[in-house]
């Protein structure tokens, strides 16, 4: 079974609301097991409209419209469907009875237009509309499955979820809904992990693999379909251990969780702490961890030492460090690892970890875009610094560099 999601409506053309509808239902159709393999968008135009039915029937069977059920002239779905079909449109009795209802019990005058929304086309199941007035319909011709949804996600939603699921899977019989695990990456890129994948990604199809990357961060799906959870499990557990072995090490979550969060629980099972010092990142990294709910617990606090003064006021980073002759620079490994140090010492943390580099747009100190340094201070332990060399902008210069120490710390 392929679908097509067909969003009408020329207020999505011009930009002014979401297409959320063609998300809910691309989501609720892959949970039921049915593959959608087009969305369209098509303003309220009856030409262009039709023109939308017959591009895709050829390479879907099952239709599912959205927008252009209501009273108004520009709402045109059902009218044009069921003139491509050749078929009549008849009035529903129980949505006409709820529309007369609803205006008798308001008081307000009922003008002929408002009937349009009683409209059903002939020989198609309806589809009661329980948050509006509306009515949807469905229906089979010459193998194609029609569904006809209202606009408002309000009443697409219920009339999706209920009749309208209902009706699919009867027609369709039990369909395998889809079972997905999201797995997490850190420490390697989208395009290296796709290369250490790249056999199982091609000759995989049960379950399927696929890649999908965020900033500093990489996530792969494995999806499959299946009768219950369970054999959902052993099929996505067995694939899941074939990609640990490629990549195992950079595997951090099988959730859907930032990186940040996993350290955050790492922390809290280990019953340490951390504390941080950042002068490029700007707090970012604070930031990023106290984002987590309860990290109160495992993060102590950070500073934000921008300047020369600031690392020297707070952190204690003599002067003769940071500038004149023959000093390392605030932008040098020395000081990188001190920072680290002093946060920890002074938050009594268990962890301190700085960062401190340039991130552009100008050099500093004659060290260039790009140049970060980053330490991880433990008590009774060599202070770990790092040097990194990035590329980018300073916007992902900075986040970059706040996730290459989060994933240090997760190793
Ligand atoms: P109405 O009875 O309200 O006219 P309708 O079924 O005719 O409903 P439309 O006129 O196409 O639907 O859209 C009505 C409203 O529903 C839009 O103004 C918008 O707020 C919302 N809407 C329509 N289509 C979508 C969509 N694809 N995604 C999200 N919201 C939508
Ligand atoms: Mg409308």
């Amino acid at each position: 079974m392929k679908a097509e999601i067909i969003a009408v409506g020329t207020e999505l053309l011009l930009g002014q609301i979401v297409n959320t509808n063609a998300q809910y239902l691309s989501r609720r159709l892959a949970e039921l097991g049915i593959d959608v393999y087009y969305q369209t968008v098509v303003g309220d135009n009856p030409s262009r409209i039709r023109l939308a039915i017959e591009t895709a029937r050829e390479r879907a069977d099952l239709l599912v419209f959205t927008g252009g059920l209501g009273p108004t002239q520009d709402d045109l779905t059902k009218d044009v469907l069921a003139d491509y079909l050749g078929r009549a449109l008849e009035y529903d009795e129980p949505s006409m009875r709820k529309i007369v209802d609803f205006f008798q019990s308001r008081g307000a005058h009922m003008v002929e237009s408002n009937k349009r929304q009683a409209t059903s086309i002939a020989g198609a199941a309806t589809l009661f509309n329980e948050a509006g007035l509306a009515v949807g319909n469905a229906l089979e011709s010459e193998g194609i499955r029609y569904m006809l949804l209202p606009g408002p996600p309000r009443e697409m939603k219920p009339m999706f979820d209920g009749a309208g699921a209902t009706w699919l899977r009867s027609e369709l019989g039990e369909m395998l809904p889809l079972y997905s695990r999201i797995l997490k990456f850190a420490g390697i890129g989208e395009s290296k992990l796709e290369d250490a994948l790249i056999d199982l990604i091609e000759s995989q199809t049960d379950p399927t693999i696929a890649p999908y990357a965020k900033e500093g961060e990489v996530a792969i799906r494995v999806s499959t379909k299946a009768a219950s959870a369970n054999e959902a499990n052993q099929k996505i557990d067995a694939t899941v251990d074939q990609i640990r072995q490629r990549a195992g090490q950079f595997l951090f979550a099988e959730e859907d969780i930032p990186l940040e969060e996993a350290i955050v629980r790492l922390l809290r099972a280990s019953k340490r702490t951390l504390a941080s010092a950042e002068s490029c990142t700007g707090g970012m990294f604070a930031e990023l961890v106290t984002n987590i709910p309860g990290s109160s617990g495992e993060f102590a606090g950070g500073v934000v030492t921008y300047t020369n003064v600031m690392k020297h006021q707070l952190l204690g980073i003599p002067m003769a460090q940071l500038e004149g002759e023959g000093a390392p620079g605030a932008i040098s490994e020395s000081t990188a690892a001190m920072m680290a140090e002093r946060v920890r010492e002074r938050a009594a943390a268990d962890f301190g970890i700085s960062i401190t580099g340039v991130a552009g747009p100008a050099e500093s100190e004659g060290k260039p875009v790009g140049l970060v340094y980053y330490a991880i201070a433990q008590q009774g332990k060599p202070t770990d610094v790092h040097t990194m060399h990035l590329s980018g902008s300073r916007d992902i210069i900075r986040v970059r560099a706040v996730k290459a120490v989060l994933y240090r710390l997760w190793l």
